[in-house]
């Protein structure tokens, strides 16, 4: 067992207070998917958009990252093998944590994007629509959010560490948005063995080796401890 890919989404923020995607009526944070997440919502009213996405990005400061972060980034430290995590995320807990060999999808709330130049730049406070780009001048900076319908980020890299891994880990997602949805048959493919950790079964369960139930703070630091002691026998 050398090479491990990590594919984590929004249950592996909710023990630190960070509400999942898909809460009470199928709402995310009060609003529908359709009026904040996509291209479509954006020309609408981006003032909504943005001012979803300026709350998002301020709830970041008043959030720590978890145990399931902090073990995370213990293995990427201690892991001599190559490992990837592939965040799902657009919270920024696993690079507080101290993660490093990671990659973020889905965009960063701390990050804006220039729809004109595609310039991305780090962003810390509120983003108004029509803030101007520094780097080409265009007043088009929006989040930087891979929203539905948006290709995600950095697809070559995430298929060429699936086609290496000897294992692949999924953590806290629901396994209802692709692509991230369908790299465990991907994973499988390419002769990786499949383990899923979540506090329910996901939509793509049985696609899994194996499914360890319960909330990630538990499961995580334990499946860590279990992969680095087995490392060093
Ligand atoms: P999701 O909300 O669809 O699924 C969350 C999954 O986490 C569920 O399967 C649930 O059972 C599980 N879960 C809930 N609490 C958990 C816990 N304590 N421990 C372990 N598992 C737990 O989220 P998703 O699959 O990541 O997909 C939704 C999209 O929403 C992503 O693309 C992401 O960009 C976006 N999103 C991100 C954040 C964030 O950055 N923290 C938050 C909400 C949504
Ligand atoms: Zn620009």
């Amino acid at each position: 067992m050398r090479n491990i890919v990590i594919l984590t989404g929004a249950g592996i923020s909710a023990e630190s207070g960070i509400a999942t995607f898909r809460g009470p009526g199928g709402l995310w944070e009060g609003h529908r998917v359709e009026d904040v997440c996509t291209p479509e919502a954006l020309t609408r009213d981006a003032a909504l958009v943005h001012r979803f996405y300026d709350l998002r990005r301020a709830a970041l400061s008043t959030v720590t990252p978890n145990r399931a972060h902090e073990a995370l980034a213990r293995l990427d430290r201690e892991w001599t093998g190559k490992l990837l995590i592939v965040t799902q995320n657009v919270d920024d807990l696993h690079e507080r944590a101290g993660a490093r060999r990671m990659l973020h999808m889905h965009g960063e709330l701390r990050s804006a994007l220039c729809a004109a130049c595609e310039a991305r730049l780090p962003w810390s406070d509120a983003l108004p629509p029509g803030t101007v780009c520094p780097a080409c001048g265009a007043a088009a900076l929006r989040p930087d959010i891979v929203f539905f319908g948006e290709m995600p980020y950095q697809m070559e890299r995430i298929d060429e560490a699936l086609s290496c891994a000897d294992l692949f880990v999924s953590i806290g997602t629901s396994g209802a948005v692709y692509p991230a949805a369908g790299f465990v048959q991907l994973a499988r493919q390419y002769g990786a063995a499949t383990l899923e950790l979540n506090l329910d079964p996901s939509d793509g369960s049985a696609w899994f080796d194996e499914t360890r139930l319960g909330p990630a703070g538990t499961l995580v630091p334990a499946w860590v401890d279990e992969m680095l002691s087995a490392n060093r026998t």
